[in-house]
């Protein structure tokens, strides 16, 4: 059962053309499109006044509600109280929404994101975005839509958080970003902030995601919005894609050995030798509102310090479901050979971090995963 009301206002699947005679029948019943909000006004001067109050809920907008990281923050903002609209082309996958509002909506499309960003949120989180594991960015037959989709999301969003004068806005952009040549030597990657420059990220979905944080540094220098990006390092946790080709490393891994039998071997992409630090979600959410309620714009690194080789990973899930698992490498995406979080200025601006071990986020994924693959067989 879903918590809140859930609203379609135009949905179009990735890559797909808009159905305008069916967004005009069903978003504009009521008003002309151009009795719409104009970008250039803001016609919620007097509600945004009202929202001020301490006495009335806070408010906040999650996009890419219905994804992992954004059906866990929704989650997460309702037990600190605010009132929340999320929105998504879907609803998430694996449990109800607890968003007082969902709306299925395209954000690519000026005149939903019109309907969504409609009042003064408090706090706006940007989530939504074309994206996955390895076998989804590294292939490169994604490309065209990563970039045009994501960068189309975030071109509406922001254009309408300056209109309509929105408090709080987060980013979430990605460790993908830094250049490949700081990232050759496995055991020794350079993941610092201002080691972005000379880009040269790995996949176009990295640029893309330069793109975005250049987007919302400029909307902040000649606007004024308060904008935060962080640069999330591998987030995992229950209720992310695991199975279907955008699961990523640590969810493959989980189903692969939950699926095998002890004695079995299964298929890792490269040598395993390459290296990354993976976040568990509650962490990720913490420094996330930590971030955006903080007076510091970023970018700055959202991730583990806790580097491991892919080996090293399966090792260690195989040692959770106490089962004997073989590795059988074979050629597939890798991306680069090491990343970790640095996460020197996260210390500094925010005086905090994440400390939890990867074992402890692993044990509660794993979990998760083996139930999926049982209730699935
Ligand atoms: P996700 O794919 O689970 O969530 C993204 C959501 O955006 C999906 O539910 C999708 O349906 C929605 N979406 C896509 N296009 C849309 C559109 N046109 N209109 C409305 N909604 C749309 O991904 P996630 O893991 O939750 O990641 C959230 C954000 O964090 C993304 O921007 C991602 O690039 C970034 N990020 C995630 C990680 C990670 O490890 N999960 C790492 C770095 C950065």
């Amino acid at each position: 059962m879903q918590c809140g009301k859930v609203r379609k206002l135009a949905i179009t699947g990735a890559g797909a053309q808009p159905n305008l005679k069916a967004l005009h029948d069903i978003v504009f019943s009521g008003d002309r499109p151009d009795k719409m909000p104009r970008a250039t006004t803001n016609p919620l001067k007097f509600q945004e006044a009202k929202f001020s109050s301490s006495s009335v809920k806070k408010r906040a907008l999650v996009c890419g509600a219905g994804g992992f990281i954004g059906s866990h923050l929704v989650r997460r903002l309702k037990r600190e109280g605010f009132w929340v609209r999320g929105v998504d082309l879907k609803l998430p996958e694996f449990g109800p929404t607890e968003a007082d509002d969902f709306v299925l909506g395209d954000l690519r499309r000026q005149d939903v994101c019109h309907r969504v960003i409609d009042s003064g949120f408090d706090e706006l989180y940007q989530f939504a975005a074309d994206m996955g594991g390895a076998g989804y960015i590294f292939t490169g037959d994604y490309d065209a839509t990563v970039m045009h989709d994501s960068a189309l999301i975030n071109l509406n969003v922001i254009e309408l958080c300056r209109a309509l004068d929105v408090r709080k806005v987060f980013y979430s952009s990605s460790a993908c970003i830094y250049p490949t040549y700081n990232q050759a030597d496995p055991k020794n990657p350079k993941c610092a902030e201002d080691t972005a420059y000379p880009a040269a990220p790995d996949s176009e979905y990295g640029w893309e995601k330069l793109f975005g944080e250049r987007l919302y540094l400029a909307f902040r220098r000649n606007h004024g919005l308060q904008t935060h990006i962080a640069r999330y390092h591998n987030i995992f946790g229950p209720e992310g894609p695991w199975a279907g080709g955008r699961e990523k490393a640590p969810a493959a891994i989980c189903r692969k050995i939950a699926v095998a039998r002890s004695g079995d071997t299964i298929d890792i992409w490269g040598d395993g030798e390459q290296t990354r630090s993976f976040l568990y979600i509650d962490e990720c959410l913490e420094g996330t509102v930590r971030l955006t309620r903080s007076g510091f714009a970023g970018p700055v690194n959202i991730g583990s310090e806790e580097m491991v080789t892919i080996n090293q990973l399966v090792d260690l899930v195989a040692d959770i479901a106490g089962k004997q698992i073989g590795k059988n490498h074979i050629a597939g995406p890798e991306g680069v050979r090491g990343r970790n979080s640095d996460n020197r200025l996260i210390r500094a601006q925010l005086d905090w971090e994440p400390t939890a071990r990867l074992r402890d986020g692993l044990e509660a994924t794993y979990r998760w995963i083996e139930e999926q693959v049982r209730a699935s067989r």
